[in-house]
C-alpha cells in the first residue's frame, strides 16, 4: 500500500508520521511525478485557500483529479476536507468535488473557539475518538452516495464517498491510528 501526503503546507510529518506506524509507504507529495503509482493521498489540515493557489502553481489540480478518477482514494482532513467536497453557491474557493455535499468554512467559529472533543463513530467501535477541531469545517447537503460517519449536533465532520474520506478534525494530531487505519482498509477494499 504507497500513499502519499501532499506536502504543501500544514500538518504534513505528522500524517506521514501515522501512516508509516500503520505500515504504510509513504511519500510526500510536491509535484506530479510523486502522485505515480500511489494508491492513496492524503490532503492534511493548513489554510484552503492558500492550499488551491498552491495546488494551480505546481501544477496538481488535474494530475490529482486523472489519478483519483483513476481510482487512487483521497483521504482530506480539515482543509482537505473543504477541497475534497463541492462549493456552496456564492462560494468561489476551489474544490475537486469527489464527495456529493457542499461545505461550510470556519463553521465552528474562530481560531479561538478550537475544540477536542471525545467523538463518537460506530465504524471504529464504541470507543470514542479523540477529535482535535482547529477552525474546523462541517458538511452540508450529502447526496445519495455520501455515508455519514460522525456528527456534532446534526453537522457532519466524518464522511465518505467510495474511497474518499472526509474529515473535519485532526486525526494526525493524536496518537490513535484508528482512522487512518480506517482510510488504508477503504483503500484494500473498494
Ligand atoms: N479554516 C481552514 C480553511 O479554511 C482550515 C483549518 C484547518 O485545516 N485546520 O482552510
Amino acid at each position: 500500500m504507497k500513499v502519499g501526503v501532499l506536502a504543501l503546507q500544514g500538518g504534513v510529518r505528522e500524517h506521514v508520521q501515522a501512516l508509516m506506524d500503520c505500515g504504510a509507504e509513504t511519500v510526500m507529495v510536491k509535484g506530479r511525478q510523486d502522485l505515480a503509482g500511489l494508491d492513496g493521498l492524503v490532503i492534511p489540515g493548513g489554510e484552503s485557500t492558500t492550499v488551491g493557489k498552491l495546488l494551480v502553481r505546481f501544477g496538481l489540480w488535474e494530475p490529482i483529479r486523472q489519478r483519483a478518477a483513476a481510482g487512487m482514494g483521497i483521504f482530506g482532513t480539515c482543509t482537505g476536507m473543504i477541497l475534497l467536497a463541492g462549493a456552496l453557491p456564492g462560494d468561489h474557493g476551489p474544490r475537486l468535488g469527489l464527495i456529493e455535499c457542499e461545505v461550510v468554512r470556519n463553521a465552528f467559529g474562530r481560531q479561538i473557539d478550537s475544540f477536542e472533543t471525545e467523538l463518537a463513530i460506530p465504524v471504529l467501535g464504541e470507543r470514542p475518538f479523540p477529535a482535535v477541531f482547529i477552525r474546523a469545517p462541517y458538511l452540508v447537503n450529502p447526496g445519495r452516495k455520501v455515508e455519514v460517519l460522525a456528527t456534532i449536533d446534526e453537522k457532519i465532520v466524518l464522511a465518505r464517498q467510495g474511497k474518499f474520506l472526509a474529515c473535519a478534525f485532526h486525526p494526525e494530531l493524536t496518537a490513535d491510528l484508528r482512522l487512518h487505519r480506517y482510510f488504508l482498509d477503504l483503500l484494500r477494499l473498494c
